[in-house]
């Protein structure tokens, strides 16, 4: 077998695994990187990228059922979702070709293929042998299957990148974030959407009222909730429609897709974890330090195969920071897991940021937190019959009512947080937001405006 010897040995061309290599690279490190599959990883090929197409789509359908409200005289006269994944796909290919050059202005080299541990500093790729001293384990995630009978009749988040055209009967099976975004393609674009869910709340843990104000919105655009609904089984009648099985005898169906988003489990299998002596947790995440150390010398692992906030946007910044650190000679450098912003790219979309109410009373007391909130119909929807409430949220804690928490579900929430989420880390009050000068006529302004 052919040997090469490199500083680092990056496994995973995803989110984290290029943004360490590319990094390591800029500070002249020798640095491999392995990928099995597309460059780019969950969040160009199978995640955030296609989703937020499908989502433009989304918002441009109920733009255009809004129009007439303003005037147009429009008639709209479907939808084509496979000329809609066409033009996608292209524009993922075109991004994978930029990593790949990417790769190779940076004078990383690309090894293709799985990547398993021979030992410790070790790494197998077909026929090559990649040795260093330091080896960083980017390799994500995948969709979790119920392990039921027939469940290999339904589909994952993954599938659904892959359908040619719109079922129109569809069951999304899960409550959490990637369950109501792609529900909510489904519903714009003209499914019938039905919402299988365990308990009786979707986005548990979020922000309460995020959930809550959300399930309103998509009961009033039509999608069905079923809750306390535990599948037993999908089974796929004889006309080739499938039916979920519930506890209890309860039966729902028929549909033309069942969409399984329960969550999502570390993509580790034969990566010879076992001959490089790295443990696993529970859940069979890869646990690491503050530093993303794993448990053996030399080998660290950041994104998603960790089980932290998983996101795109970490995955980089693990990364970057692991690199600064190790080839960059800033000794203290590493990723802060607290206080992330993230988005719910559901329509209406949410933004949140810090901790929730309930987080704040358990962590600095009752009597410590004060909470704002707001809620209004936006302007926007003053000449439209939908009338989706937007719900905004403060969370402060102490005398000074330094803010913790802000949360917001309403047009635009997606683009309105990054800025607050600035606000936050840098230990904003209540009266800084007081403050600020509203603008107007806008709904972010509620943020600076509440009483
Ligand atoms: C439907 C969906 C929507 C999402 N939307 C968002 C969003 O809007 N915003 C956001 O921030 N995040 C979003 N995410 C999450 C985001 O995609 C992930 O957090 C991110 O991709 C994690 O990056 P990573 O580098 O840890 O792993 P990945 O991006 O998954 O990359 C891992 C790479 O490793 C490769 N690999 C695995 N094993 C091996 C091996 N043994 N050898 C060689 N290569 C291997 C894989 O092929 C893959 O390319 C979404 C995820 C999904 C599924």
């Amino acid at each position: 077998m052919q040997a090469s010897r490199y500083d680092l040995v990056v496994i995973g061309g995803g989110s984290g695994g290029l943004a360490c290599a590319q990094r390591a690279a800029e500070y002249g490190a020798r640095v491999a990187i392995a990928e099995s599959a597309r460059l780019g990883g969950t969040c160009v090929n199978v995640g955030c990228v296609p989703k937020k197409v499908m989502w433009n789509a989304a918002q441009i359908a109920h733009a255009a059922h809004d129009a007439v409200h303003y005037g147009f005289d429009i008639t709209l006269g479907g939808h084509d979702w496979s000329a809609l994944r066409t033009a996608r796909d292209a524009y993922i290919a075109r991004l994978n070709g930029i990593y790949e050059r990417n790769l190779g202005n940076r004078k990383v080299d690309l090894f293709r293929g799985h990547a398993a541990f021979v030992a410790p500093n070790e790494v197998r790729v077909g026929d090559t042998l990649l040795e260093a001293p330091q080896v960083v384990i980017a390799t994500g995630g995948r969709p979790s299957v119920p392990a039921i009978p027939g469940a290999e009749h339904g589909i994952t988040s993954d599938g659904f990148f892959e359908l040619a055209d719109r079922p129109q009967r569809v069951a999304v099976v899960g409550s959490g974030y990637i369950a109501v975004e792609l529900a909510g393609v489904f519903a714009a674009l003209g499914s019938e959407v039905t919402m299988v869910l365990r308990r009786d709340r979707v986005l548990r843990n979020f922000e309460a009222m995020l959930g809550t104000g959300l399930r309103k919105i998509m009961e009033d655009d039509g999608v069905v909730f079923l809750e306390h609904a535990v599948p037993q089984a999908l089974e796929r009648d004889a006309d080739g429609t499938l039916r979920l099985v519930l506890q209890e005898g309860r039966v729902a169906g028929p549909f033309d897709t069942v969409l399984w988003a329960i969550g999502r489990e570390p993509a580790v299998e034969g990566l010879g974890l076992e001959r490089a002596g790295v443990t696993r947790d529970a859940a069979g995440f890869i646990p690491v330090d503050a530093f993303q150390q794993t448990d053996i010398p030399g080998i660290h692992a950041i994104g998603d195969v960790t089980g932290r906030a998983q996101l795109t946007p970490v995955a980089i910044a693990a990364g970057r920071r692991w690199s600064d650190r190790v080839f960059g000679g800033m000794t203290d450098r590493r990723l802060d897991y607290s206080d992330i912003p993230t988005v719910v790219f559901s329509h209406p979309p949410i933004g949140t940021v810090g901790l929730s109410e309930a987080e704040a009373v358990a962590h600095h007391g009752a009597e410590a937190v004060k909470v704002y909130n707001s809620g209004f119909v936006p302007m926007y929807h003053a000449l439209t019959p939908r009338k989706p409430r937007a719900e905004m949220k403060l969370v402060t804690v102490g005398q000074e009512q330094r803010i913790v928490g802000c949360h917001v579900i309403g047009a635009g929430a997606d683009e309105m947080l990054q800025g607050f989420a600035v606000a936050l880390r840098m230990g904003a009050t209540k009266r800084d937001f007081d403050d600020t000068i509203a603008i107007h006529p806008t709904s972010a302004e509620e943020f600076v405006t509440m009483r």
